[in-house]
């Protein structure tokens, strides 16, 4: 039976970074030094944990599995202890920290967000020579929108050209005038050797093969002033978050290390103060300590209630619940990724927030409606699956075999349904072609393009039924190709893959007023359907509405539903170039049936006649997908790049400085924008970068929409 560990020795976090910061990296150090923090007694095992390391990455590691599980002791409690006494610290001190996986490209937007969603804090590393980049910002702006409580890791300290300083001030400038060092390094670049913990005024030592021994000592004499300002400034940020403490220092009194801490504590878990460390991954040095500050800084599932209850809705009356993380209370869960293993199939991650989930007994899937065994339950370590009989509150986990269940559901007691708050996932914007190449391939694309859907609920697959073609669809180029990679790589398809191509929709501007008549009398039974509808535009994303305002039986009961089938068939196929209609309220309010000739099939004839009639009539609009857009750039590319972005249709909305540097904020027609990295490239001689995300559909303008119609003939 696997040790219960009290909910206030939990850390649920992410490891927050864009790609090349040194996430794998500080993932990698982090599970190695809990491996063998973890083992009473063994203070440095050294090869041969290190070698697990080498080969599980080989392998793909499981560093990519979307939640590892791990446990820490505050390196600072066993400085010196004797292993008897590093025992009994452990007993009472171990925490288990489960990592959760957060993607480190913003093309992936829903596995940013829903990742975001089940950690309660985040690590955030930089790159100590290149600061702040634009990609920071933008997974930094993201961990805001979900109020990720969090610290930072200034990484990559041994690196030519490292700078604690400018790093730090980078944040400060662009992220939030809250970070606050914790930490100074001792030493930069090949003379990088620890780091000074700037609240106790004490430096720490790295050495041992990999960084293992952490020595204690005296802050270097050429560092005093420096500490000393530091944590003056570190000092009066404290105690500004909380009264009595400032009463004490103002009088003069010296405020206890211990009394900083715990407020510190709570100013990090309020998003008030982030506190920064530093060091360098690679070279094992100050990730341990980064994990004592994930301890003592970072929130357990009891701290966050109050900034991010744990809400959901009752799925019969859709009344509001709050569940407290206990677990006494009834269970709550929330499924917040689904991943193929090669060895034990279908695995559903969840996150239990209340409750405890027992092995064999049957769940709800609240969001899908139905009941859903537990067979097996695993939790995953960085080197091995344990399987265990329960999990409870707090706890990351996977149920291997689930048959329903996808990305984003609930899963909870039965006898106590409850629904969490939805993950929103954005609407594919793009979409390409695959043909397979042989009979063999046909199969394998369709299992392959099954359990891709599964993991990825932006991932969408679709037949076109009249060309017997397959269409995936994506958030972007760069998401389609990384996902045809997959299937290609992972799934064995030989495939021709057509060109990503736009999603565009359509919609009405006006309102309009119509009649469908499928009427057809040619010797014994006939057909006889006939429907009148008035429709309207709705605000954008509304979708389809259908109202039924047929009274007195005008219509039977029985050939409404057909109507609205006729009515959505027709929009899916679209009016201006073949794309599908939305945003689109349609009244059916009048019609008339005869007692013989009328089906089910004329009446779903007719409801498509009408609504194409009214359609037509309602000035019918093409919409196309518009990016939102950042660019950064060497002042000296500024004029081309904005002048590139002005011939794009683009709107530029926003233009700063970023040091040396100048950041343009745009909206852009995503079908201008394929091979936008290359073309950037080329215009900044490779210096410049962009991050795009889908923010609006908008109508095309009418030149514009007429190449399209003509492109579709
Ligand atoms: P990720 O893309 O964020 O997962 O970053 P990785 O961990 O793969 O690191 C990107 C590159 O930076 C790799 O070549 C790493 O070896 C290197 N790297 C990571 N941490 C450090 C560090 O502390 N110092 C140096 N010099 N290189 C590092």
């Amino acid at each position: 039976m696997a040790k219960r560990y009290p909910l206030e020795r939990y850390r649920n976090i992410g490891i927050i970074a864009h790609i090349d910061a040194g996430k794998t990296t500080v993932s990698e150090r982090i599970l190695f030094y809990t491996g063998i923090s973890h083992k009473i007694g063994e203070v440095h095992e050294g090869a041969a944990t290190m070698d697990w390391m080498e080969q599980e990455r080989e392998r793909g590691i499981t560093i990519t599995s979307a939640a590892t599980t791990c446990f820490w002791t505050p390196a600072r409690l066993l400085y010196g202890a004797d292993d008897a006494t590093k025992a009994k610290v452990r007993e009472t001190h171990e925490h288990r920290i489960n990592i959760i996986d957060t993607p480190g490209h913003v093309d992936f937007t829903a596995e940013v967000e829903r990742s975001l969603r089940v950690l309660d804090g985040g690590v955030t590393v930089f790159d100590g020579v290149a600061g702040v980049e634009p990609q920071s910002e933008t997974v930094w702006r993201q961990a805001d929108k979900y109020k990720v409580p969090r610290i930072c890791f200034i990484n990559k300290l041994d690196r030519m050209g490292a700078s604690f300083d400018k790093s730090f001030d980078s944040i400060i400038e662009r992220l939030t005038p809250h970070a606050v060092a914790v930490q100074l390094p001792i030493g930069l670049e090949e003379h990088f050797s620890g780091v000074v913990d700037v609240l106790e005024k004490k430096a720490y030592l790295f050495s041992g093969e990999h960084g293992e021994i952490i020595t204690e000592a005296e802050v270097p004499a050429d560092m005093v002033a420096d500490v000393e300002k530091h944590r003056a400034t570190l000092v009066e940020k404290i105690v500004e978050k909380n009264e009595a403490l400032m009463e004490r220092y103002l009088a003069g009194e010296e405020v206890s290390v211990d009394d900083l801490r715990a407020t510190l504590r709570t100013a990090t878990i309020a998003n008030e103060l982030i506190p920064v460390f530093c060091g360098s991954a690679l070279r094992n040095k100050g990730t341990q300590l980064m994990l004592d500050g994930v301890i003592d800084y970072l929130p357990s599932p009891l701290d966050i209630t109050d900034s991010k209850p744990i809400k959901g809705t009752d799925p019969k009356t859709g009344a509001e619940i709050i569940r407290t993380p206990s677990d006494e209370e009834p269970l709550t869960a929330l499924a917040f990724k689904i991943a193929t293993d090669p060895f034990v199939g279908n695995l559903a991650y969840f996150r239990i927030y209340s409750g405890v989930m027992k092995k064999g007994t049957y769940v709800m899937n609240s969001t899908k409606g139905s009941q859903e065994r537990v067979g097996r339950i695993v939790r995953i370590h960085a080197n091995h699956r344990e399987d265990v009989e329960e999990m409870s509150t707090g706890d990351l986990g996977a149920i291997v075999g689930l048959k329903a269940t996808t990305t984003g559901d609930t899963l909870c007691d039965p006898e106590n349904p409850i629904i969490l708050e939805k993950i929103t996932f954005p609407e594919p914007v793009i979409n390409l072609k695959i043909e397979p190449k042989t009979k063999v391939d046909q199969e394998k694309l369709g299992m392959a393009l099954r359990r891709l859907a599964d993991e990825d609920p932006t991932f969408r697959v679709t037949g076109d039924s009249d060309t017997g073609e397959t269409i995936i669809w994506g958030m972007g180029e760069l998401h389609l190709e990384i996902l045809v990679d997959r299937m290609k790589r992972e799934f064995g398809v030989e495939a021709t893959i057509g060109r990503p191509r736009v999603s565009y929709k359509e919609t009405i501007m006006g309102s309009a007023d119509a009649e469908g008549k499928y009427i057809r009398q040619s010797g014994g039974r006939g057909q006889y359907g006939h429907a009148k509808i008035k429709i309207k535009p709705l605000e954008r994303g509304k979708g389809f509405s259908f109202v039924n305002q047929i009274k007195g039986g005008v219509i039977p009961q029985e050939f409404i539903n057909p109507i609205e089938k006729g009515i959505k068939e027709a929009l899916d196929r679209g009016i201006v170039a073949g794309y599908p209609m939305v945003d689109v309220e349609v009244t059916l309010y009048d019609g008339s049936y005869h007692e013989v000739d009328s089906s089910e099939a004329a009446f779903k004839i007719a409801g498509s006649l009408a609504l194409q009639e009214a359609a037509k009539a309602a000035k019918p609009v093409l919409l196309e997908p518009i990016m939102k857009m950042q660019v950064t750039v060497p002042q000296e590319f500024f004029g081309d790049v904005t002048g590139d972005v002005n011939s794009k249709r683009g709107r530029i909305e926003g233009m700063n400085d970023r040091g040396a540097l100048k950041v343009v904020d745009a909206k852009v027609p995503l079908s201008e924008m394929f091979g936008y990295a290359t073309k950037l490239r080329s215009i900044t001689q490779g210096r410049g970068s962009f991050t795009m995300e889908f923010d609006h559909y908008e109508e095309v303008p009418k030149n514009v929409e007429a190449q399209i119609v003509e492109g579709r003939k």
